[in-house]
């Protein structure tokens, strides 16, 4: 059986209290309701890792991740954070190649290479991000974008590497705007990644590879994603920053 997972992905969100409060929240909530075998990952911005890590049940179903790192362990690189930096503190994943990692800060798939090569080192599990642009959805060629930023990104892993990445599929025309893919367009394109990975490391290791879904993924809408055979979770960004929202989505399975 495949891991089914929720990624709360708060971006650039949040005060150290907030991020206090909306944690403590999160956890009670799912150490009460949460669903057994649903593993929560939650990605508040760098600086609050360290501090909402002790609101978190030790042996709860709760992890942390950071939502970026850099290529390299430590050097001249201001303003930048390592793999090894993020693990210390206590993450266990990290989020790469978030389409806005990819729009604003310039991200190639040479670099998330890199990058993925460098988390697992740390013995971080990656979230990988893919996704396709509207113009790319509208000129139906978002099966061959997405599969070549899986290939470039991905396919230089072992196929033991490969066991830690876990796949984020976000359509960047669904991200914070409302607009989410139909649960069909969702699971086809899980489908076309599944087989894609299997291609490389094997049947068996595409059918244990969770793929998430992001991009106006609601409490009203999750449960009909979830429900697909492809789609193992999702990764939430608006709905993340509330703990009632999130909480009900992970409730969806
Ligand atoms: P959204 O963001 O849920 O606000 O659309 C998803 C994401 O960017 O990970």
């Amino acid at each position: 059986m495949r891991q089914k997972i929720v990624a709360g992905n708060w971006k650039m969100n949040k005060t150290l209290t907030e991020a206090q409060a909306l944690t403590s929240e999160i956890a009670n909530m799912v150490e009460d309701e949460g669903p057994a075998d649903v593993k929560v990952v939650i990605a508040p911005p760098f600086p609050f890792i360290y501090a909402v890590e002790n609101l978190i049940p030790e042996i709860g179903k709760i992890v942390l991740a950071g939502q970026n790192c850099h290529q390299e362990d430590s050097g001249a690189f201001t303003g930048e954070v390592s793999a090894p930096m993020l693990k210390s503190l206590g993450a266990q994943y990290v989020i790469l190649g978030h389409s806005e990692r990819r729009e604003h800060f310039s991200e190639t798939d040479a670099d998330l290479a890199k990058k993925t090569d460098n988390a697992l080192k740390s013995n971080l599990k990656v979230i990988f991000c893919c996704g396709e642009p509207l113009e790319i959805r509208e000129a139906d060629t978002q099966n061959d974008y997405v599969t070549k930023q899986l290939t470039n990104g991905l396919f230089h892993l072992s196929t033991e590497q490969f066991k830690n990445i876990v796949i984020a599929y976000e359509p960047i025309w669904a991200i914070g705007t409302g607009k989410t893919a139909s649960s069909a367009q969702a699971q086809d394109m899980h489908k076309t990644i599944r087989q894609h990975i299997a291609t490389k490391f094997g049947e068996n290791v595409a059918n244990e590879t969770s793929i998430l879904y992001g991009g106006s993924c609601k409490p009203d809408n999750a449960k009909e994603l979830f429900s697909q055979p492809d789609v193992d979770g999702g990764l939430i960004g608006g709905a993340s920053l509330k703990s009632r929202d999130f909480t009900d989505i992970i409730k969806s399975f």
